[in-house]
């Protein structure tokens, strides 16, 4: 997959938003290089987990994923996508019927109906084709910036950065990129992150956070870029050895 770098993202086209000024970064270019180096020996191939067989049953994955595990997700749409493949083929279903299959998902009514309106507004107006560009993608019911940039990444090979609850804490945690929402942390991350490290790198994040900086007690003794961290409230400053990571690990 061609990887394209979405590092304009944030610039240049219209109703994009203006491009902030970034703040003093706590880190060098150097020490940025180095951590995403060293997270890209650890996990060579990050993968997301979220099962699907083409761009729309991604976009349907993703809107459904919110406030889910990959794994639950994963459950529902097993059946689902076998027989609703297309937007055309979800219709022919009907809502209650999507209901009825992702019924395990949280806020699975709300979901469901999403779900029939971003492929009704797939057919109507994008010829049934997921398009490629985040300004459509966010105009489909239930899918946000983060959902877009998840497409745009895994169905199309675009750099983006979906910022999601891992990602904002370790960005504010370290330092690497504080804010005070998910857009000022992708614009930040999508602007220190060296360009070769940006496709994988969300997933590294997303990675970090579950496994290592984690929510209530970061495991800094585990962590591969402890003595680089400039995080408060680390318990370590010796980086734990490098073992690279075959399988994603996802739960
Ligand atoms: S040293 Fe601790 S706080 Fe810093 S990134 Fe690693 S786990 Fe997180």
């Amino acid at each position: 997959m061609s990887k394209k770098t979405d590092k304009s993202a944030m610039a240049n086209k219209p109703g994009s938003r203006k491009p902030k000024k970034l703040p003093r970064s706590k880190y060098t270019r150097a020490e940025i290089w180095e951590i995403f180096n060293r997270f890209s020996q650890q996990r060579p191939e990050p993968k997301g987990e979220l099962e699907h067989v083409n761009p729309y049953t991604l976009v349907v994955a993703v809107a459904l994923s919110a406030q889910a595990t990959d794994v639950g997700v994963n459950k529902a749409t097993k059946e689902l996508f076998r027989i609703a493949d297309t937007p055309e083929k979800m219709l022919a279903l009907g809502e209650a019927k999507v209901r009825e299959h992702i019924k395990t998902i949280g806020l699975y009514r709300n979901k469901a109906k999403n779900v029939i309106a971003l492929s009704q507004k797939l057919i109507d107006d994008f010829g049934s084709v997921v398009p490629q560009d985040r300004d459509a993608l966010v105009t489909l019911p239930g899918v946000g910036r983060k959902t877009a940039n998840v497409v745009l990444s895994m169905a199309f090979g675009h750099s983006t950065m979906a910022v999601d609850t891992h990602i904002f804490r370790i960005g504010n945690r370290t330092g690497l990129a504080p804010g005070k929402t998910p857009d000022d942390i992708e614009d930040i991350l999508m602007r220190r992150i060296p360009e070769e490290f940006l496709y994988h790198a969300h997933h590294w994040l997303i990675l970090h956070g579950r496994y290592t900086c984690k929510a209530r007690k970061p495991e800094c003794e585990a962590c591969i870029i402890a003595d680089l961290c400039k995080a408060k409230e680390k318990t370590c400053s010796v980086p734990a050895a490098i073992v690279t990571l075959e399988q994603p690990q996802f739960q």
